[in-house]
């Protein structure tokens, strides 16, 4: 079968490599199902593993075959597989417990304390971009026919679910929180899907990007389904409290870190922000007003809380927004899969409207390797 490789550590390795259909067997206890691969959605982690920034191959490989965000069909399962049936719709998760740590041991893997992650097609297993897999039932969330057209994005909104799950776990702290405004900060494909989820949860949402608004479809999309889109260049966050009022909750998705400072002071008082950006870089931020933010969080009781990866009941929270997005405003997930590239032979393309995600105009690029 065909599969997408790059050589972890070496800039711009990605090809096209052949390999062995995967066998049931690998799967111990009966558990394994083969699933043939529909759509595969690209990002920037798949961008920054090909330029060599991170990525690590499987013990026994000098390859990695690359591809987190998924979307399949079940071909056949093993006999203690009860849970799905040949022709459902499936995503898999992408981190395995395999670690050391203790929250590998008891299922809670996406808060290892390990420095050696195992994540398909990021780190020591193969991804997705292939045209078929095996993997335990246990890693395996079935979808609803009624959104195979745009489950490809469930595996990013698994990382948003996560963060809100969280938030909404560390706010029990307060004995009541009806929270009523929130700031989304970057309004790419993370971005979208998280004012998507904060407008199903009734929040009243201003997301902001770096573009401007005119003829920007990210900013259309937001407004849309009831949101605000401000450009940061006309209006910083915390000059947006002005107009919005302070924020009950922020989610911070730029991958730019000076302007967490910014949302630190633009929090309402109880309020959470929730920093999901990976910024593998060096930069630090002169004239931080250090006294200000501290004391707004000691007295106004404010949090902040880092959040990454996602375990299975988060995706199967995303499978229900979805559904919910899907129901309250129909094909506006659907326009978010801006770029559609058939077959795997195309990586090359992919990787193009990746590395020009500005002049493309791309929110979601993804492979259709096979058709629905
Ligand atoms: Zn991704």
């Amino acid at each position: 079968m065909k599969a997408i490789a790059v050589i972890p550590k070496k800039q711009n390795s990605v090809h096209l490599v052949e390999m062995e259909k995967p066998k049931l067997d690998e799967i111990k206890d009966g558990r394994g199902v083969l699933v043939e691969v529909l759509r595969v959605g690209a990002c920037g982690t798949d961008r920054e593993i090909n330029n060599g920034e991170y990525g690590v191959a499987p013990e026994g490989f000098d390859f990695l075959v690359l591809g987190h965000e998924n979307f399949g069909r079940v071909v056949e399962g093993g006999e203690n597989v009860k849970e799905l049936q040949k022709g459902d719709f499936v995503v898999a998760t992408v981190r395995r417990p395999r670690g050391s740590s203790i929250y590998d041991k008891i299922g809670e893997q996406d808060f290892t304390t390990d420095d050696k992650y195992y994540e398909r097609g990021i780190s020591r297993i193969h991804g997705y971009m292939a045209e078929f897999y095996v993997e335990s039932a246990d890693f395996l969330i079935k979808i609803p026919p009624a959104i195979a057209e745009i489950a490809v994005l469930l595996e990013p909104l698994s990382i948003i679910e996560k963060g809100l799950k969280q938030a909404g776990d560390i706010q029990e702290r307060l004995k009541i929180w009806h929270p009523k405004t929130a700031a989304v900060l970057g309004t790419g494909n993370v971005g979208l899907l998280t004012v998507m989820a904060l407008r199903l949860r009734g929040y009243e949402v201003h997301g902001f990007g770096k573009q401007a608004r005119q003829g920007y479809l990210n900013a259309e999309l937001c407004e849309a389904i009831g949101a605000t889109y401000d450009s940061t260049d006309d209006l910083s966050i915390a000059d947006s409290t002005k107009n919005y009022g302070e924020y009950d909750l922020i989610f911070e998705a730029t991958g730019y870190s000076p302007i967490i400072f910014d949302a630190m002071q633009s929090l309402n008082e109880n309020g959470i922000l929730i920093l999901a950006s990976v910024t593998g870089g060096k930069r630090t931020t002169d004239g931080v007003p250090s006294d200000v933010i501290n004391q707004k969080f000691v007295l106004g009781n404010r949090a902040m809380v880092g959040t990454v990866n996602a375990n299975r009941e988060h995706f199967e929270m995303g499978v229900k927004d979805l559904a919910l997005c899907e129901a309250m405003y129909a094909g506006w997930l659907a326009r978010m899969l801006t770029h559609k590239v058939e077959g795997l032979e195309n990586y090359a393309q992919v990787f193009e409207i990746l590395n020009n995600a500005g002049e493309y105009k791309a929110i979601k690029a993804y492979f259709e390797v096979n058709k629905i």
